[in-house]
């Protein structure tokens, strides 16, 4: 797919780019006006000088009056300095023997630098005060009936002006209304980072104490920020040493970025470089439109009418916020799920459960920003690679489409909180089989499934389960159009009722599904479960199917990797398992690929001759020389389910252990291109999914590649295992794909495995 690399970048929110005036003014202030605002001779003077005219021009744009106005490094030093100065306050007022009041009141949906700052000198100055989150409705604003209620007892109330991940705005004059009506004597502090530039700000003409504000957020460099005090607001300072800022702020100026917060502030009084707020709010509905087509079925979740026209967040249905990320940066569009501080991690956002939306929409929440300097070009390009997004998702069936599908074709793993269905598929024939579906996958199969036009044979499961009921049931009747005639007549587990058989490799006959060249065959497994299941896929010759041409085995709960399935349930029996382990050593090859039902820490898959290696109990079991008597198994089995129920964690089916000595395989982004040049056979491998392959064009170029999704990476496995050994070299976004690719290989024996430490955020080659 065409695309230019060119990066769009759409997280105004977390921090911009400083403008180009900004930086020369910041270079000039370095390189010439390097004074120190202190000094008393001229080189000083003239610093000091442009220190202040920065401050009237602030003055200006926040029509701060005859309030403080102090340079500080950021917003969160800021919100420290308004915080302590109001708890100091409150402290002497109390021990004067005032009444204060109770409560520290700060909105639900509030940046965490608040409520953690609150928390923080509450506990440090002793106050005690109960830290309490005023609730936010279904469109984000504050609940006025709460802070009504509670504004007799608070002491401080803090409300942003606009939020980050949503880009709600506050309205605050309602809140000094309540204020004004109560009589309140709380302090007023109003984090105002997101209005500045984007909002009218009047701060004199409010009862507002204390307002913080950060240059970063407004194309100004890090290190620079504002803290704005009203008139009469008692004020402490956080710094204390040289008397800087009239002794309010002690530490020598940042001169550089005072210079370049002034260019901003320049271009903002002179309406220069920023555009009006109806360009803004066109802007919107151009990406908001471009969104709407590449994801049908997205959820906005600020109302638009409410929000600052530069911030969009919305999530998808059936798509995990990290997915989308994935994508979007796959498509170099850089995005953020809820704060930058948070999104990292693959939590819900706060914001968003805050404002009651379902839980669904929380976890699924990106959120777009861009800067009021934005251009039409570059809203434009913006729009045009969204649209290559929706395109992408389309081709990889993950939405309904009209386009060509890339074809499916063998073993593909989904998983869900550590459980996986397998989906086996043979693309010439257009058939698959679906085994241990799981509920929360149950849309997304449907999708992959009709979007490649299969017809499916079996829905099967591996096993009976005690605690739930099996979704196999729905799934079929979401597959109904789709179903083989023989796949809706089967006994308790899916299995078809009428079908053919083949043997296998230990001589008994099996009943067999037929998929292209290959077939699925069943042999009970029982042990986890009395009903316990193993499917077998291969190529069968004359109607055999002899261990080396087994190439997986989905062996559910039986063998996990790194260890066996429990065998403690009403219905287990470790004097099974034994003899299914023994069983299906007979049938299969030590590297058939075992893909199990459970796979908790992302490792895909294991093999007989891997297990054997690991020192586990299924290797005493098949120990050549002196294999494990049934009468220890089940005394060593019985301690091991002991195990798993002290270490409960998630690990609901069987006991697993890490496998992560392997501190050699990381390859540094600098020597890939020597690494190419020893290893002339060597591969890259792309295990993103392939969306992001085919957004994200040659991202490392010339070298040669494949894409191989980590949910096809066992289907790679085959090959490589089984094939002629060469260099193999993963790569992701990030490193953390890659690395789990390439350790999986290693467990499993294949030497030549390394991956792209850091991932292509650190490795791309233009
Ligand atoms: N408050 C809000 C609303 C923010 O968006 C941010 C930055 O994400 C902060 C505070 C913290 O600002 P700084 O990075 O300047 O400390």
């Amino acid at each position: 797919m065409p695309c230019s690399f060119r990066e769009i970048y759409l997280d105004a929110n977390a921090t911009t780019p400083v403008l180009p005036a900004a930086a020369e003014a910041a270079r000039e202030a370095m390189m010439l006006g390097f004074g120190n605002p202190s000094s008393a001779h001229c080189t000083g003077l003239k610093a000091k000088a442009l220190m202040e005219s920065v401050r009237a021009k602030a003055a200006k744009v926040l029509g701060s009056g005859a309030g403080k106005l102090l340079f500080v490094s950021g917003a969160t030093e800021g919100i420290q300095t308004a915080v302590l100065s109001a708890l100091c306050a409150l402290k002497e007022r109390r021990e004067r023997g005032e009444t204060i009041g109770t409560e520290l009141l700060y909105g639900a949906t509030e940046h965490k630098a608040v409520p953690e700052t609150l928390k923080h000198w509450n506990r440090l100055l002793g106050l005690n005060l109960h830290v309490l989150a005023i609730p936010v409705a279904e469109n984000g604003r504050h609940d006025l009936d709460f802070l009504s209620q509670h504004l007799p007892q608070a002491a401080l109330v803090a409300t942003m002006a606009a939020n980050n991940e949503t880009g709600v705005i506050s309205d605050l004059a309602a809140i000094e209304a309540l204020l004004n009506a109560q009589q309140s004597r709380a302090y007023w502090l109003v984090d105002s980072v997101q209005a500045l530039g984007k909002l009218a700000l009047n701060l004199a003409a409010t009862r507002i104490d204390y307002a913080p504000f950060s240059g970063h957020k407004l194309y100004a460099p890090k290190g620079i920020g504002l803290l704005y005090v009203r008139q009469g607001a008692p004020f402490t300072p956080l710094m204390a040493g040289g008397g800087q800022e009239s002794g309010l702020r002690s530490g020598t100026e940042n001169l550089a970025g005072m210079a370049a917060l002034g260019a901003v502030l320049d271009a903002l009084l002179s309406g220069r470089d920023f555009q009006p707020r109806a360009s803004l709010e066109a802007y919107r509905e151009q990406l908001a439109e471009a969104l709407g087509e590449a994801f049908p079925g997205l959820s906005f979740n600020a109302p638009f009418e409410l929000s600052l026209p530069t911030t969009l967040n919305f999530s998808v249905p059936g798509f995990a916020s990290k997915e989308l990320l994935d994508l979007f940066d796959a498509a170099h569009i850089r995005v953020s799920s809820g704060s930058a501080c948070s999104s990292n991690k693959a939590m819900p956002s706060y914001v968003l459960q805050a404002m009651g939306l379902p839980e669904w929409r929380a976890a699924s929440a990106v959120r777009l920003s861009f800067g009021p300097a934005a251009t039409p070009e570059f809203i434009a390009a913006a729009c045009a690679r969204i649209r290559e997004c929706g395109a992408a998702l389309r081709r990889s069936c993950l939405i309904a489409s009209e386009l060509e599908p890339l074809p499916g074709d063998g073993v593909l793993q989904l998983t869900a909180n550590g459980a996986c269905t397998w989906l086996v598929s043979d693309a010439a024939s257009k058939r698959c089989v679906i085994i241990d579906p799981l509920e929360e996958l149950t849309e997304r199969i449907e999708k992959y499934v009709s979007c490649q036009g299969f017809q499916v044979l079996a829905v099967l499961d591996t096993h009976g389960h005690a605690d739930h009921a099996s979704p196999r049931a729905l799934l079929m009747a979401r597959l109904d159009g789709l179903l083989a005639d023989f796949a809706r007549e089967t006994d308790h587990l899916g299995w078809p009722r009428r079908l053919g058989t083949v043997q296998l490799a230990d001589g008994l006959f099996a009943p067999a599904i037929s998929l292209g060249t290959k077939v699925l065959a069943r042999m009970p497994l029982p042990g986890h479960t009395n009903d316990s299941l193993g499917f077998l896929l291969g190529e069968p010759e004359d109607g055999r199917l002899s261990s080396e041409r087994v190439h997986f085995a989905f062996t559910g709960d039986a063998i996990l990797i790194g260890g066996l399935g429990r065998t403690d349930f009403a219905s287990s029996s470790a004097e099974s398992l034994y003899a299914s382990l023994h069983a299906l050593r007979l049938t299969i090859a030590a590297d058939t690929l075992l893909c199990p039902a459970h796979d908790y820490n992302n490792q895909f898959a294991t093999t007989l001759a891997a297990e054997a290696l690991s020192g586990g109990l299924l290797a005493k079991v098949l120990d050549e020389h002196l294999p494990l008597s049934l009468a220890d198994f089940v005394r060593e089995k019985r301690q091991a389910d002991a195990r798993i129920n002290e270490h409960a964690e998630v690990l609901l089916c069987g006991a697993v252990e890490h496998c992560r000595d392997l501190t050699d395989m990381h390859l540094k982004p600098e020597a890939l291109e020597r690494f190419f040049a020893e290893h002339a056979d060597a591969l890259l491998v792309d295990v993103r999914e392939s969306y992001e392959h085919a957004l994200s064009g040659q991202p490392l170029n010339g070298l040669p590649m494949i894409s191989i999704p980590l949910s096809r990476l066992t289907n790679g496995l085959d090959g490589w295992l089984h094939g002629e050994p060469r260099p193999l070299v993963f790569f992701c976004r990030s490193g953390n794909r890659s690395t789990r690719a390439a350790e999986t290989l290693r467990r499993l024996g294949y030497a030549q495995a390394w991956h792209l430490a850091g991932g292509l955020a650190l490795g791309q080659v233009h």
